[in-house]
């Protein structure tokens, strides 16, 4: 019979701790565990708590250039009006256009769902970009291993357009419909 090595208790044969010293030192390492665990669950919490409170900050900083953006924007407007000066909000559609290659029809016929929407609003479109579709076109030589060899290239088919659409800020719109303006000048806000 051995003794404990902890207590001098009898241990039993071929143990060097008793069943008591053995279930006191299992409790203490689950105790240890536990508190590591609470320890890094703290520490969690207190950097997720750090991160949120500079989200938060950031938040209020983008909500203060924000304004600022907005009554400069609206001072800006109301100098130009001061002085007989029409100022203009520039927006860009995309519109689909059909062309013809090799008697097959690439793109779509345009849409004007969206610029009538606009039109609605009281924008008008001041100018169109076409957009293009080009392509290379090479030849194969198939009795010298099929290689390729720059063939042609054809480019400047008109696929669709940007049309650039205005609207007049002008004084009396700016008295009326503020908060649309507003809104609109939101959407240039880039923070
Ligand atoms: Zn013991």
């Amino acid at each position: 019979m051995g003794n404990c090595l902890t207590c001098g208790q009898k241990a039993g044969r071929g143990k060097d701790l008793c069943d008591n010293c053995v279930s006191l030192a299992r409790e203490r390492k689950a105790r240890e565990v536990a508190a590591e665990q609470a320890r890094l669950q703290e520490e969690q919490a207190r950097h997720q708590a750090v991160q949120e409170e500079q989200a938060r900050q950031a938040e209020v900083q983008r909500q203060q250039q924000y304004e600022r953006y907005i009554a400069e924007r609206l001072a800006g407007l109301r100098t130009l009006h001061s002085r007989g000066i029409t100022p203009y909000l520039y927006r860009v559609l995309l519109m689909d256009a059909q062309s013809q290659m090799n008697d097959q029809k690439v793109g779509s016929p345009p849409d004007t769902s969206e610029l009538q929407e606009f039109g609605w609003l009281g924008w008008e479109a001041v100018g169109v970009i076409p957009t293009t579709y080009g392509q290379g076109l090479e030849n194969t030589d198939i009795t010298a291993g099929w290689t390729k060899s720059w063939g042609a290239g054809i480019g400047g088919l008109v696929v669709g357009a940007y049309v650039l659409m205005r609207l007049p800020i002008t004084a009396e719109a700016l008295r009326q419909n503020e908060s649309e303006i507003v809104a609109l000048l939101r959407e240039e806000f880039t923070g």
